[in-house]
C-alpha cells in the first residue's frame, strides 16, 4: 500500500480548511489508517465506529487484540454519545486537564463505537487531545477517532513522523508530519469509575496534578507489583522496548561504568542511556542522553527517541541509568522499566 505523506504547520490559523487536513479526514471517514501528532506522542487514527477500520489498526501495529484503544474526540457533544454519564470528579478533570494528557475511562453507551475498540469491556477510554492537528483532524472527519500509538506493537512509541514512517510505511494510508510531539510520553490513565481513582498508567499527567483537582487518587496495584493483573489490559505487555537487550542501572555512575568495562572487554559495542549530568563521565561504544536528573520534561520528550537512536547504531547491549520518580519521573520510569522488560541490577 501506498503511504500518502503530508506537511502541516501546526502553527497556522484554521486548520480544518486545509487541503491536508481535509483529505487525511476523508481517508479516517472511508474506514482509512492516519497517522496524526497529538502533544503526547504519534498516534494511529481510524474511525471508532467501525470494525473494518479499527480491524486494520490492530493489522498494521502488530497489536493483541485484547489491548482496548483510547477513543479520541474534539468534543463535549462527542463524549456525551459515547458515554453513559460523566460524573461530578471526571468533570472536574475534564475542565482542567482537557484538551491535555489525560484519558479517562467511562461506562460506554452500547453500540456507540465498535466493541474491537474496548475489547470486549464494559468501560471506554477517552481523550481530548491538545494538538491542533489532531483536533481539527477529529473535528473535520466528525467521528469519534481510535488511536493507540503509530508504532508497530512492541517499539519504542513515535515522538516523529519519520518514527511512525520507519515503523508502518506501506501499511497504513497516509501520515500527517506536525513536526515532533511536545510531552513525549503517552496520556495518564485514570479510572474513575471507582470511588476513588485509580491511575492505570502514568503519563502525561501527574499524580500529584490530579490530586491537586480531585483529592485523594490509588495507582494500580500491577503497576508496582509484576504479579498482579493489571486493569488496563496494554501494561502487561513488553513495550517500548530497543532491538538490543536493555538494562537498568540502580548504582552509581562508577558502578555502571564496570558492568559496561566488562561488555566491552568480551568485544561487544555497548550503549548507555545516560543523564545529561554524565554523559562526559562514562566510556562506551555510544553514550547518548535525553536530557538531565533535573530537566525531568526534557527526559520524557527524548525518551523514546533515545532509544530509538541506539537502535540506529546497532548496539549489542544498553545500559541504562534510573531517573527520579517525581512528577513525571513515575511515567518516565515505568517506560524504561517496560522497554527493560522489568530488568535492573541494583548495587549492593
Ligand atoms: P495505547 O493505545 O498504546 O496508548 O494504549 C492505551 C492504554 O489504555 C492501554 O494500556 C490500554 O490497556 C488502556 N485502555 C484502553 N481502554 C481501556 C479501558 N476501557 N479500561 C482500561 N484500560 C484501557
Ligand atoms: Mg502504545
Amino acid at each position: 500500500m501506498e503511504t500518502k505523506y503530508w506537511t502541516v504547520d501546526k502553527t497556522v490559523d484554521n486548520l480544518q480548511s486545509y487541503p491536508q487536513i481535509k483529505q487525511a479526514a476523508h481517508m479516517l471517514i472511508d474506514n482509512e489508517v492516519v497517522a496524526f501528532p497529538t502533544e503526547t506522542v504519534y498516534g494511529l487514527g481510524a474511525n471508532a465506529k467501525s470494525n473494518e477500520a479499527v480491524k486494520k489498526i490492530y493489522e498494521a501495529k502488530g497489536r493483541p487484540g485484547d489491548n482496548p484503544l483510547i477513543v479520541h474526540i474534539a468534543s463535549i457533544e462527542q463524549l456525551k454519545e459515547i458515554v453513559q454519564s460523566v460524573s461530578d470528579t471526571s468533570k472536574k478533570l475534564m475542565d482542567v486537564f482537557w484538551p491535555g494528557p489525560l484519558t479517562l475511562i467511562f461506562k460506554r453507551k452500547q453500540g456507540a463505537v465498535s466493541e474491537i475498540v474496548t475489547a470486549g469491556l464494559e468501560t471506554v477510554a477517552i481523550r481530548m487531545p491538545d494538538h491542533p492537528i489532531a483536533l481539527s483532524l477529529i473535528a473535520e472527519a466528525g467521528l469519534p477517532i481510535a488511536a493507540p500509538s503509530a508504532n508497530t506493537s512492541g517499539r519504542p512509541s513515535p515522538t516523529t513522523a519519520s518514527h511512525v514512517a520507519d515503523d508502518l510505511s506501506g501499511k497504513i494510508s497516509g501520515i500527517l508530519d506536525g513536526g515532533p510531539t511536545g510531552v513525549g510520553l503517552e496520556s495518564t490513565v485514570l479510572d474513575c469509575t471507582e470511588d476513588i481513582p485509580v491511575i492505570l498508567r502514568p503519563g502525561g499527567v501527574t499524580k500529584e496534578q490530579l490530586q491537586e483537582v480531585i483529592g485523594e487518587v490509588g495507582f494500580d496495584a500491577a503497576l508496582k507489583n509484576s504479579t498482579a493483573a493489571p486493569k488496563s489490559p496494554g501494561m502487561k505487555y513488553t513495550h517500548y522496548a530497543p532491538r538490543s537487550p536493555f538494562i537498568l542501572v540502580n548504582g552509581d555512575p562508577v558502578f555502571l561504568q564496570e558492568l559496561v568495562d566488562e561488555k566491552l572487554a568480551h568485544g561487544l559495542k555497548v550503549g548507555i542511556f545516560a543523564a545529561k549530568e554524565h554523559e562526559n563521565v562514562f566510556r562506551a561504544s555510544h553514550v547518548l542522553s535525553p536530557g538531565g536528573f533535573d530537566d525531568l520534561d526534557s527526559v520524557a520528550a527524548g525518551l523514546y527517541d533515545t532509544l530509538r537512536r541506539f537502535d540506529d547504531l546497532g548496539v549489542d547491549i544498553i545500559f541504562g541509568e534510573v531517573y527520579p520518580e517525581n512528577g513525571i519521573g513515575q511515567a518516565i520510569m515505568n517506560r524504561l522499566m517496560k522497554a527493560a522488560g522489568n530488568h535492573i541490577i541494583n548495587q549492593e
